[in-house]
């Protein structure tokens, strides 16, 4: 990693996309518990896993892993067996393993992000002030407080106001920890990448191993500057409404970034009614602005209507999609929302996220076909979301006997992971090379 830095700050050719600018280890992780008896404590691979004999509460792979997770677990390990059966929310055992590590004297911990910069824990922003003023997080606090202080009885505990830091270092600094399928499986605090600031179109992006983080370029950068690395912090298919709400209260800042400041055409988008035309409307407008095509009565309010509805369900399935839900508002938004409508391509994805659940596989690969438009749109053609679409659509093909398709698929999927995650990561060398290799076979197969 050091040599790496020395190379880089000489940046004579710039640093081409697709360079890791910096990978690191947790200082402090937990799993999802969610996934507990299927994913390792330590490592988080999904498989067999075992459970600790003395809590009860956490599981490994092996011994290895249950070996090098000691040194915090051994503390962690009694403290949640006192207070068994009642299950320990994931933000209190990361407070529980922080806590831990301070009182290990690991507050020196330094994560370096370049050859001579670092951080310690301590230098990671809390936000004091906001959080004090933020009724949702007090009240989120005061639980966590009540929770910890049943765990740590006998142990000494930071005070309250050394709490509320920690609080506030891990809502504002912590990552979601992804699984190669990009699926939400833990949180973690990394020391060196919380300098990373949040751009809605990014240079960079966040990928994972295990718990381990890597941070790779997407863009061209001229020099390696610490202070114009951006990822994004949310999940960027949404307006610009509602991207800055979300960081405003979550984040406490409102976001400036390029694409917040463009004015939107197509997030609240309006199909025109000439069919061959494809112009974003606005749904205010009496016509379309391009073709002059003129929208019919009432259009506005059947616009309104349907949108509401869309957004009425899209928040019932926040947590569970429905297939069936998600096809009815499909239905109604034909000709109606345009195909790059933020709800529109919202409602796409509950339906391919349900139809996938459901193993409804020629389904799943329509909506897939459909969805690429919009992840390209919104999320970028070098991301690693859009990467994985098109190595699900591939995967799905072969599945359905379309071996020409799925190559095609696969080939745009190779061109973009190999740039987000890099020849050397897991999703690449376990998941795309095998698939890639099936389907030039089957598709010379088809040929002879
Ligand atoms: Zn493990
Ligand atoms: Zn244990
Ligand atoms: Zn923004
Ligand atoms: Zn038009």
């Amino acid at each position: 990693m050091r040599l790496l830095f020395a190379k880089m700050n000489e940046c004579k050719n710039g640093i081409k996309r697709g360079t890791t600018i910096l990978t690191a280890k947790p200082f402090a992780y937990v799993l999802n518990s969610k996934h507990k008896t299927s994913r390792c404590d330590y490592c988080l691979k999904s498989g067999k896993v075992s459970k600790c004999s003395a809590c009860h509460c956490v599981y490994y792979c092996n011994r290895f892993c249950q070996q090098d997770a000691w040194s915090i677990h051994k503390t962690e390990c009694a403290k949640l067996k006192k207070v068994s059966p009642k299950v320990v929310p994931d933000m209190a055992r990361l407070m529980t393993r922080i806590i831990i590590k301070l009182n290990q004297g690991k507050s020196e911990e330094m994560g370096y992000y370049s050859d001579t910069s670092f951080r310690k824990f301590k230098d990671l922003m809390s936000h004091y002030s906001d959080i004090k003023k933020d009724e949702k997080r007090i009240e989120h606090f005061i639980c966590l407080c009540k929770i910890l202080n049943e765990l740590f009885e006998d142990t000494p505990m930071p005070s309250n106001v050394e709490l509320m830091a920690i609080y506030g270092r891990i809502c504002i600094n912590s990552f979601n920890i992804f699984d190669l399928d990009m699926n939400s499986i833990g949180i973690g605090i990394y020391l060196g990448p919380s300098i990373i600031d949040h751009s809605c179109v990014p240079n960079a992006v966040a990928t994972f191993e295990g718990p381990n983080i890597i941070i790779r370029t997407i863009e061209y950068l001229p020099c390696l500057d610490w202070s114009q690395i951006r990822i994004s912090y949310i999940d960027v298919l949404k307006t610009t409404k509602d991207r800055r709400a979300e960081l405003q209260s979550s984040y406490y800042f409102w976001c400036n970034c390029k694409r917040c400041e463009q004015p939107e055409l197509t997030t609240t988008a309006a199909m025109c009614p000439n069919k061959s035309c494809m112009y974003p409307c606005s749904s205010d407008t009496d016509s379309c602005e391009k073709c002059k095509t003129r929208f019919p009565d009432k259009f506005k309010e059947t616009f309104d209507e349907i949108s509401d509805f869309t957004a009425y369900h899209l928040q019932s399935m926040k947590d569970m999609a429905y297939l069936d839900v998600s096809k009815v508002c499909l239905e109604k938004q034909e000709g109606v929302l345009h195909p790059l409508n933020i709800q529109h391509v919202q409602t796409l994805q509950s339906a391919f996220d349900s139809a996938i659940s459901l193993q409804h596989w020629e389904e799943v690969e329509s909506y897939a076909k459909r969805l690429i438009n919009g992840y390209l749109t919104y999320y970028g053609e070098v991301h690693p979301l859009t990467g994985i679409l098109y190595l699900m659509m591939g995967k799905i093909q072969l599945y359905l006997e379309k071996p020409k398709q799925a190559l095609e698929a696969l080939k745009r999927a190779k061109s973009i992971l190999l740039i987000t995650h890099g020849e050397k990561h897991t999703l690449v060398r376990e998941n795309l090379k095998p698939l890639l290799h099936q389907a030039i076979m089957e598709e010379s197969n088809v040929k002879i």
